[in-house]
């Protein structure tokens, strides 16, 4: 028998993996399945402009390693990015090109967690935070916004109370993967004094960025006095520019972190391929028509599923950005079975019964509720709202 390391007997797989394996079983048995599962972004894709600047820099035989960190050009946009953001701490220096966000997100966990650090992180949160957590050896405190709509300025005080000296790292995702609130100045600087009380590094997660919607912006806490240098910015070409599978990211961080997270950069990926990064530039550079257009895209959605929800006697909270929503099922006529969440049963039989793929709360430490994913066209979500109406299942 194989004697697995420690660490892979603490994670699990992810959990949109159980849903879509199921989805894809179903598919291959001749089933019209409504995936609102992936975060994955289903009808656009990668703008033309951006595709061919890849193609040019790999016929031009940009085809080899590239400075670990990252080619000059795309730092170089980056931190143009960035100033433009305000974030006017950041120089070339602090930045480290990864493949995709998540891998940024890793190297910054290995880097600053060790034995019992903890990190404290709002829920629902994203999925993979919790595993990277436990894959560092590190331990979680946890704040819930369910009960608050998912705003974070109501659950401040749970927060002061969840962070201690004992706290490393506070991860702040905004807009949010799964619940997309966009956290309020006032909050923002909330989290702020509890970070600088405790001298916590907080790592600002900004993926979701550009998409928010009614013309509200997602302030970076990098930004607020105090923080400049207490904070890791994160982000990734996946969600603004549809570039999900090109696997692009990167960190702006101290640079004493770049220092050490470097190491780990540099002895696991090398750097990120050669010419998506060329095409990353073309992506910061020229790309406003093409997000604005997804933008829109996307808040007629959201609009759409908010109203249809509420046509259904379904009130769900209406997300400022991302892609995703927040249905409460807790209410509904699917009862848990067993030990299992209540959320997961409803989940399970959403998409046995009636087709329709989405993600249990539970996964993002918010059971009663499910996230579904709107990245999708409008006849299709139209059709999941309603298969789940026609299987009783709102
Ligand atoms: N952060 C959040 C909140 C996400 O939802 C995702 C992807 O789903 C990522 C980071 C990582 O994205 P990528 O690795 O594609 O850049």
């Amino acid at each position: 028998d194989t004697d697995f390391a420690a660490r892979v007997g603490r994670i699990e797989p992810s959990a949109t993996v159980a849903i879509s394996n199921k989805a894809s079983e179903l598919e291959a048995e001749g089933v019209d399945v409504v995936d609102l599962s992936v975060g994955d972004i289903v009808d656009f894709d990668t703008p033309e402009n951006v595709k061919q600047a890849g193609k040019d820099a790999m016929d031009a035989g940009h085809t080899g390693y590239t400075p670990s960190n990252g080619i000059p050009a795309l730092k170089d946009a980056i931190v143009e990015k960035l100033h433009d953001d305000g974030l006017s701490q950041y120089g070339t220096e602090n930045i480290v090109v990864t493949p995709g966000g998540k891998q940024g997100l890793f190297e910054v966990f290995q880097t600053l967690i060790d034995d019992g650090d903890e990190v404290a992180l709002v829920d629902p949160a994203w999925v993979s935070y919790e595993a990277m957590v436990k894959l560092s050896d590190g331990s979680l405190t946890r704040v819930d916004t369910a009960q608050y709509d998912f705003q974070l300025e109501p659950a401040l005080d749970d927060l002061a109370e969840a962070v201690s000296d004992d706290t490393e790292i506070l991860v702040v995702n905004s807009p949010g993967n799964p619940h997309g609130a966009v956290y309020s100045d006032e909050a923002l600087e909330g989290v702020r004094d509890i970070a600088v009380e405790h001298d916590v590094t907080v790592i600002s997660d900004e993926i979701y960025k550009e998409i928010t919607y009614d013309g509200v912006e997602a302030t970076s806490i990098g930004t607020l006095e105090g923080m400049e240098d207490r904070t890791i910015t994160l982000n990734g070409f996946s969600k603004a520019y549809a570039m999900t599978g090109w696997r692009l990211g990167y960190y702006a961080a101290p640079e004493s972190v770049v220092d050490q997270a470097g190491k780990i950069h540099g002895h696991s990926v090398t750097c990120a391929v050669n010419f998506v990064q060329h095409a990353g530039v073309e992506a910061l550079e020229n790309t406003d028509e093409a997000v604005e257009e997804m933008r829109s895209a996307f808040e007629d959605r959201r609009d759409m599923l908010v109203d249809l929800f509420a046509e259904y006697g379904k009130d769900v909270p209406t997300p400022d950005g991302a892609f995703y929503i927040m249905l409460p099922v807790a209410d509904t006529r699917v009862e848990g079975d067993g030990e299992e969440a209540q959320d997961v049963a409803w989940a399970e039989e959403a998409i046995e019964e009636a087709h329709v793929a989405t993600v249990p709360g539970s996964a993002f430490g918010t059971p009663g509720w499910v996230r579904l994913a709107y990245a999708n066209d409008e006849d299709r979500l139209r059709e999941g709202v309603e298969r789940l109406a026609e299987h009783d299942l709102l």
